[in-house]
Parts: structure tokens; sequence; C-alpha cells
């Protein structure tokens, strides 16, 4: 088996080092990731400027991109064959509900998936990578899975609680939950007086009832969720064919 790794945290993170430590044992990998962080850069492509690709002592390869560059660059000018498997993570901190929209540790995954190849995204619930050895074995257990049973190719969103590999034994299967709308823009000032904002953290959990992503990590339980990329609303197309008419 060949896997394709990267994430949105940068090639450096604590998350990528420790999966790709796990996957190195049953499966051939190349890892692409961004040199930086760039969490929260979604599927963005950067094309207003070139891209370089480096290779790190470790024989991680690292851009000066996104997370999609990564995939795309690696699937499109790096890599001699397809690879079986695309894994993105292991994030530092949850991607859940609308946060799957944001993340670019999901739009990495997503890459491979619009390339035809199955893909699952790995994040941890909590900041801090307490426990990531434990996540990334269950992340390793979670690839040799029979996946290959579901329709291919697979888009799968994985969040693991911080906690023991001992505690990580129910995995579920769920859908996204909902956030209430994020936290207000931070104002704040710079150096030099001129007016800066940050972007605020996300609001909490608003849908979270049985059978969410949120519903499922606060029980402690492993979530794991199926995504499609179609964004058409079926009913409101209904709708819409009806007030057009
Ligand atoms: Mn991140």
């Amino acid at each position: 088996m060949k896997i394709l790794i990267s994430n949105d945290d940068g090639y450096l993170a604590p998350g990528i080092n420790a999966l790709a430590e796990q996957l190195a044992t049953i499966a051939d990998i190349v890892v692409v990731a961004p040199d930086s962080n760039r969490s929260g850069s979604s599927n963005s492509l950067t094309l207003d400027r070139p891209l370089r690709v480096m290779r790190a002592a470790n024989g991680f390869y690292s851009i000066n991109g996104t997370p999609s560059d990564c995939v795309h660059i690696a699937l499109t000018g790096i890599l001699d064959t397809q690879p079986d498997l695309v894994v993105s993570g292991i994030n530092q901190g949850q991607n859940m509900g609308d946060d799957t929209l944001y993340s670019g540790t999901v739009a990495a995954a997503t890459e491979g998936f619009l390339f035809g190849i199955p893909a699952i995204a790995f994040s941890q619930v909590d900041y801090g990578w307490a426990h990531i050895e434990d996540a990334a074995r269950l992340a390793k257990d979670i690839v040799l899975r029979r996946l290959d049973e579901l329709q291919t190719p697979y888009l799968l969103n994985v969040n693991i609680p911080n906690r023991p590999y001992g505690e990580l034994n129910t995995v579920v299967a769920t859908r996204l939950g909902k956030r209430h709308q994020s936290e207000p823009v931070i104002r704040s000032s710079d150096p030099h007086g001129n007016e800066i904002f940050w972007i605020g953290p996300p609001g909490q959990a608003k849908e979270a009832s049985e059978g969410t992503d949120f519903h499922a990590t606060s029980h402690g339980w492993v979530s794991m969720t199926p995504l499609q990329i179609d964004l058409t609303h079926s009913s409101q197309l209904e709708r819409l064919k009806r007030v057009l008419r």
C-alpha cells in the first residue's frame, strides 16, 4: 500500500510526524505538507505565485503553499504512481460540524478525493498534542480496517479524543453537527497605532444531538463522518424550479 500524507499544521508539526511514523510500519509513505501553519486555509490553491518543493533531512517534502497545493502538486508533479490512500493530519484541534468548510486538514484529504483517491482526515479534539502517539496508533488501526467495503473513493473525517490508546476503542459513524455563529472579531492596534483585527474563535456546538460528531466526541468516542463535496441543496432546487416556472 502506498499512502500520501499531508496536513495543514505544517511539515514540522508533532501530529504529522506521529502519523507518518505509524503509517510507515504498514505502507510506503510520502509526506508532502505546507512549510508553515496553514490552518483554516480551506481548499484554496495558490495561483498568484510559483511554488517551491523542498526536501527535509527526514525525507518529508515541504511546499510554501496550502494543504490543497501540497496534495495537488504531490499527485501531479512528485509521485510516480497514484497512492492508494491520501491521509491528512493529525490536526491539532477538532474539525467538526462547520469547521470542515474552513479546515485545511479536511481540504488536503478532499484534494485526494477529488483526484479519485480514497482519503481520510484525522484531527485530535483538543489543542496541545496530548496523547498524539495514541491518536496515531488509532489512525493506523483505522487505515487497516475494511474501508474498501465503502463506496470508493470515500472521504472520511475522523475526530479523536485526546485519550490513551486503551480508551479509544469506540469508533462511531456520525453526521456533522452545527456550530453557533463565530465569536466576535478581536480589535487591537499595531505598534504604529493602526487598527488591526484577529478573526475570533469558532462558536460553541449548537446541533450536538445524538448521531453527530460533537455528541460522539463529548462521550469520549472516536467520530467518523463520511463527507461528500456536492453542495447542491436538492430540496431547495425543487423550490427554485417552482419559483422560476
Ligand atoms: Mn491545523
